[in-house]
């Protein structure tokens, strides 16, 4: 069976970085030179940065999406410190990254923590973006599929196959992220079949339509090789989307 290529979806996580006037700035940027961007582009500032990357998306010709880049497990209540899925959604979010493997290091979020993110991402009415990745030691202890799939595996038994439809995965090496090191597109195309062989084999359907996006390393130089492998369908990008050139780049690469 054919498939017709999912659309691609180009999201810029910038981690802790910024400030208001840069969020601001480089929105504005990205705003002022999408005209010819094709791909659905997605903005993942700091939680502080939000309300003012919305303020400048909502002016942009071209529909950009808003993310945060981590929610609570909790609705509210007494959780110093955390953001709740519905304060995301109240800011403007229509997207959560979940389990990115900073998260995963920094904070000790398991996989059933991850999946609990999960859930309340969707029940607070957000598309989670759940990043699925293996270390350089997995990787090459030859478990890169075993790894990411029991990451994956541990969403799909909380959630149920269903919930794969409302969700983007992302698969991102450690050992590619913020290294310059990117996975080859073989590397990452292999990677990715996997991922959306496990989604196929409980839901043909859906494992045909979700969004399975590649991060580590992406640049605009890079970018077109590694978009344009089948399964891979589109990216999530750090260092590069911290400048308005190499975002936007990157997005016209995958147009
Ligand atoms: C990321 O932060 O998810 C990421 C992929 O970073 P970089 O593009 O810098 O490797």
């Amino acid at each position: 069976m054919t498939v017709e290529k999912r659309r691609i979806l180009v999201a810029g996580n910038w981690k802790m970085n910024g400030s208001v006037e840069m969020a601001s700035a480089l929105t504005q940027a990205i705003g002022d030179g999408v005209s010819d961007v094709q791909a659905d582009l997605v903005l993942i500032p700091p939680f502080p940065y939000l309300l003012e990357v919305g303020r400048h998306i909502k002016r942009s010709p071209h529909p950009i999406g808003l993310g945060g880049q981590d929610l609570s497990i909790h609705p509210g209540g007494a959780h110093t410190g955390d953001v709740s899925g519905g304060m995301l959604k109240d800011c403007g979010c229509q997207y959560v990254l979940v389990g990115h493997s900073e998260r995963r290091q920094d904070h000790l979020e398991t996989n059933q923590v991850v999946a609990e993110k999960f859930l309340a991402a969707q029940r607070a009415g957000l598309i989670p973006i759940l990043c699925l990745g293996e270390t350089l030691q997995e990787r090459e202890a030859g478990q890169t599929d075993q790894v990411v799939i029991s990451q994956l595996e541990a969403v799909i038994d909380a959630a149920g196959i269903a919930a794969f439809e409302q969700a983007v995965i992302a698969y991102e090496p450690v050992w590619a992220i913020g290294t310059g090191q990117t996975a080859s597109p073989e590397q990452a195309q292999a990677v990715h079949a996997s991922i959306r062989a496990r989604i196929r084999a409980s839901s043909d359907t859906i494992g045909g339509q979700v969004r399975v996006i590649y991060g580590g390393s992406v640049k605009p130089d890079n970018a077109r090789e590694i978009l344009s492998c089948e399964d891979i369908d589109g990216g999530l990008i750090g260092g590069a989307s911290l400048e308005a050139e190499s975002f936007l780049g990157i997005a016209k690469a995958a147009s």
